[in-house]
């Protein structure tokens, strides 16, 4: 029978940072150059969910860390206009970046009525080529909620026509209810900034995140990190790409 080990070897090849945050002193320069990341989320609260502590991980690296807004959350409060929700949840994703130490950015479609058509494809191409990123983490394609489908779409679609300029790389959100038949191939460790993943979710308030934190994200941490013999752990698919070999951030190669 063939022995499975990826939670062992995972644990040291996620994205290069378990081997490297020991490093972080010398980044940027040092023994890796400081490399552009996007992580791009359907709604405010996707980025922190399913790549905070991710991001948090890669700032300690000395990487610039951007966390991009597909929508800014529309129709996510219940019985309010969708201009004031935005604004709500604008405020939200702002603070929320604050704590996490990464730039926010807001895109124009609109929470549960996004699109896939050639204006929304040249947006996302425009987004990506003025942000010339080396990195970008979004939305695993097989998800129940279609703005995380779509959002996935658009930036796949700009990867390849842009000619796979960048690493790609996928993260779950709500797992199971939301993102679907999800086989992580890079583990992070979260572990010494999950309390600030867990503060900058929770500066989402108009989500209620006391009634889901625990038991979606909470375990997914949970779970994750017991997958990849840590604590706490965020999982991703890393999308390999057919023009070139290896991973951008894996200073530990360089
Ligand atoms: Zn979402």
């Amino acid at each position: 029978m063939l022995k499975v080990s990826g939670a062992a070897v995972a644990a040291t090849s996620i994205l290069g940072l378990n081997a490297c945050v020991s490093e972080a002193k010398n980044a940027p320069g040092g023994s890796g150059a400081k490399k552009k990341v996007l992580v791009i989320g359907a709604h405010p609260d996707d980025p922190e969910t399913g790549a905070g502590g991710t991001m948090m991980m890669l700032r300690k690296m000395g990487h610039d860390v951007t966390s991009v807004y597909f929508t800014r959350g529309e129709r996510g409060i219940k019985g309010t206009e969708l201009d004031e929700a935005a604004r709500i949840r604008t405020a939200e994703a702002i603070e929320a970046c604050k704590i996490m130490d990464v730039k926010p950015l807001f895109m124009t479609q609109i929470d549960g009525d996004s699109q896939i058509n050639a204006e929304r494809y040249q947006e996302m191409h425009d987004l990506i080529n003025e942000q010339k990123p080396d990195v970008v983490i979004t939305h695993w394609p097989i998800d129940s909620h279609r703005d995380h489908v779509n959002c996935s779409a658009l930036v796949l679609d700009a990867w390849q026509k842009l000619g796979e300029p960048f690493e790609l790389y996928f993260f779950e959100v709500c797992a199971g209810s939301q993102t679907r038949h999800f086989f992580p191939t890079d583990f992070v460790d979260i572990t010494p900034v999950r309390d600030l993943k867990v503060k900058a979710t929770f500066c989402h308030k108009s989500q209620r995140p006391e009634a889901w934190y625990e038991e979606e994200h909470g375990l997914m941490d949970e779970f994750r990190g017991m997958q990849s013999g840590v604590k706490y752990g965020e999982a991703f698919v890393r999308f390999h790409r057919s023009k070139a070999s290896g991973s951008l951030l894996d200073i530990k190669a360089e």
